[in-house]
């Protein structure tokens, strides 16, 4: 079982999981993008590796469908173990279980990387996120959620054919609680969401906008940490993604969809992430917090200040990231 690990100096959490007999020759970096043998691809309906994989397979949608993880960062159990932190072995430092749930949301074509998904299959997949996410909230020790994307080896995909992932914990993620905390301070000085405030601000000044429809706002955010990284926001407040209607998420799949056709376009089918920032499960709303998308194009890496301070040096400047995704 995959055991989360506290620092016991800044508080924040560590996943440890093992996978299967890995021996440190399966550490060394590949020096290209693994191109998946389809024929052995675990994701492929119908293939050998298809096949091989035991676990629960659901079609959730015409073009999209969810399996459960073979190497869970977090892993269901329905024993009454608790879910509070330890103390393990020598009592010195903290850990808990690392419970929940982690699934892989698999787009059916082998072959239709993410900057090539239809609109369409792009909505489907978001639905299906949804979905999923709403029957992972009922679980009793389920604490938050977070869907993310990976395209590229760079940006940690291992696996070829496109596929997004759910991952849902017991414990809110280190990012999101600093999220959580600074919305909080602010709104507790300024009596509004920061979020809001932003989107607002961002209008005004109209430097950093790169998308916008009815209900979204594509923004690159002021204090960018990567090159063209770029977020998307509900106009309207909205803590909780799960409560997103039908037609909203359309409409963020089209926010979405335009501004992955901006950065292909601008550089060229980068390694990307993308990741779902939204309320933890066990809070029932926040006036605070408003859930939002960001996008991180990994085309910058981290060099030993980055790593060790956590300050990261951005070399394009957000206004300049619009301006070249606007063309
Ligand atoms: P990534 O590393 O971003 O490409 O994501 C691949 C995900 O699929 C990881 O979370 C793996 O744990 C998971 N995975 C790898 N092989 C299999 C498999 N055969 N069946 C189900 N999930 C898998
Ligand atoms: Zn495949
Ligand atoms: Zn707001």
């Amino acid at each position: 079982m995959p055991e989360l690990r506290q620092n016991i100096i800044t508080g924040d959490w560590v996943v440890v999981a093992p996978e299967r007999a890995k021996r440190p020759r399966d550490f060394v970096i590949p020096k290209s993008v693994k191109i998946a043998d389809k024929t052995k691809c675990p994701f492929c309906v119908g293939t050998d590796g298809y096949k091989a994989n035991e676990k629960i397979r659901m079609h959730a949608a015409p073009h999209v469908y969810v399996i459960e993880n073979r190497y869970p960062a977090f892993v269901m159990d329905d024993t009454e173990r608790s879910v509070r932190s330890f103390y393990p072995e020598d009592g010195f430092y903290r850990a808990r279980a690392s419970v929940g749930d982690h699934e892989v949301v698999v787009i059916e074509d082998h072959d239709t990387p993410l900057f090539k998904i239809p609109k369409l299959i792009l909505n489907e997949m978001m639905e299906v996120i949804r979905s999923r996410y709403v029957w992972m909230k009922e679980h009793e020790k389920v604490v938050s959620i977070m869907p993310i994307y990976n395209h590229g080896a760079e940006a940690g995909a291992s696996i070829d054919h496109p596929h997004a992932q759910i991952f849902a914990s017991g414990i809110v993620s280190n990012t999101v609680g600093k999220e959580i905390d600074g919305a909080d301070k602010y709104y507790g000085i300024a009596g509004n969401c920061v979020y809001c405030d932003m989107i607002a601000h961002e209008q005004m000044e109209k430097v950093r906008i790169v998308f916008e429809n009815d209900k979204f706002i594509a923004i690159n955010f002021y204090a960018s940490r990567f090159p063209f990284e770029t977020w998307i926001l509900p106009k309207k407040h909205e803590s909780q993604f799960e409560l997103t209607t039908k037609e909203s998420m359309t409409q963020f799949s089209d926010a979405l969809w335009e501004v992955l056709k901006m950065i292909d376009k601008t550089l060229e089918n980068p390694p990307l992430n993308f990741f779902v920032h939204t309320l933890p499960t066990i809070i029932e709303d926040s006036a605070s917090f408003h859930w939002h998308l960001e996008i991180v194009p990994r085309v910058s890496r981290y060099g030993g200040f980055e790593l060790g301070s956590e300050v990261i040096i951005n070399t394009m400047p957000p206004e300049e990231a619009t301006h070249y995704l606007k063309g």
